[in-house]
């Protein structure tokens, strides 16, 4: 009886584990301390940064010729469990163990069969090779492009456990535990078409998370589905050279920052204009963000007066709209976002005080 209990469960514990491995659900702990199966040969895969395509090739690969040892690995632990038989003596064992042992080098057999048949002809017969080859007739050059794309520092990366998505300047990318797929951007469309919510946040505020449907316009490029958590979605639109679709029924709760800043620019809006004195002129980009150039001027137009009220602010423009928005919402209370419209904040440099009235767009 005390042996069957055991057997059932080292079948629980190894099940439990070979489903993490296998499905890629490992928790982030674990991965990172190297602790899976699968990371243990991962120096045989090479170097992503430099051949981002060849990696995750070798890693898929691996994964499914590493997998493929799980049965033959739960029979010979279960010799240590259970030590009444020997499993080197293949005509002495119970049955069920002989069963066992031929399921388990049928799919070793398989597994290594694969692995083989995807690296022949230099990894010309991957999956991934056969994908790439409907964009180009060399397969290779594809790859490289995407390898360099992948080296530039603006990528936009996202490992959400199961899967990791990429992002380069022309392909969307998701590299999953034993399969890898890729769109170009210029032929991808793309489609929230559901959200759920989920619990996690350390506060235990409720996480929504989008499901986003990637599809090509050419018929033959396989679609896939991606899960991200709604915060990151605006890091996501920035990366991608087209709109992403959002199904009528459907509501994104961006972050308290997004929607502070459609609030921050519709009453920037209805403020006055400030046209630039030529002695400023040319202003330099956006001293928070170095990409935009300045977009609004702190100045004095709330008719509050008195010792504490606003004062105007001397400085050239030098923000632009987003950025000022982020420096305006860093100053208000985060517990009180209602607070926030009839709030002040200081300017960033001379520190003179502000509030939404005082911010003026730039007249182009
Ligand atoms: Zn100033
Ligand atoms: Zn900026
Ligand atoms: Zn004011």
């Amino acid at each position: 009886m005390a042996a069957e209990a055991t057997i059932v469960l080292y079948t629980l514990v190894f099940g439990f584990y070979s489903f993490l491995e296998v499905s890629g659900s490992m928790p982030q702990e674990i991965r990172s301390e190297g602790l899976t199966l699968t990371s243990l040969f991962s120096r045989y895969y090479g170097d992503q940064d430099i051949d981002f395509i060849g990696y995750h090739m070798r890693r898929c690969t691996g994964a499914i010729v590493i997998h493929s040892f799980l049965p033959l690995i739960y029979t010979i632990g279960l010799q240590f469990v259970y030590p009444h038989f020997n499993i080197l003596f293949f005509w002495d064992v119970p049955p069920t163990v002989q069963r066992l042992l031929m399921l388990s080098f049928v799919s070793i057999l398989v597994g290594v069969s694969v692995g083989v048949a995807h690296s022949r002809k230099q990894w010309s017969a991957h999956p991934l090779a056969k994908v790439l080859s409907k964009y180009s007739n060399n397969w290779r050059l594809v790859a490289s492009s995407i390898n360099a794309e992948y080296r530039r520092i603006d990528k936009f990366v996202a490992d959400v456990g199961r899967y990791k998505i990429v992002i380069t300047d022309s392909w969307i990318l998701k590299c999953g535990v034993h399969t890898i797929q890729a769109i170009r951007q210029s032929e991808a469309e793309l489609k929230v078409s559901s959200t759920d919510e989920q619990r996690i946040d350390v506060e235990g505020r409720p996480v929504q998370f989008l499901t986003i449907q990637v599809s090509s316009v050419e018929p033959h490029i396989t679609s896939f589905k991606m899960r991200l958590k709604s915060e990151i979605y605006g890091s996501l639109r920035e990366k991608l050279t087209l709109p992403i679709q959002v199904a009528r029924r459907i509501v994104i709760r961006q972050t308290l920052d997004e929607q502070f800043l459609v609030a921050f620019t519709e009453q920037v809006e209805r403020n006055g204009k400030y046209s630039v004195p030529n002695e400023c002129l040319p202003l330099e980009p956006c001293l928070g963000c170095s990409q935009s150039m300045p977009e609004v001027k702190l100045m004095k137009t709330c008719t509050a007066t008195g010792e504490t009220s606003c004062q105007s602010c001397n400085c050239k423009p030098m923000w632009c709209l987003s950025c000022m928005s982020k420096w305006y919402a860093s100053r208000q209370d985060k517990n009180r976002p209602d607070t926030w419209m009839g709030g002040y904040a200081t300017c960033p440099l001379c520190r003179q005080k502000f509030c939404m009235l005082d911010v003026l767009k730039i007249e182009d």
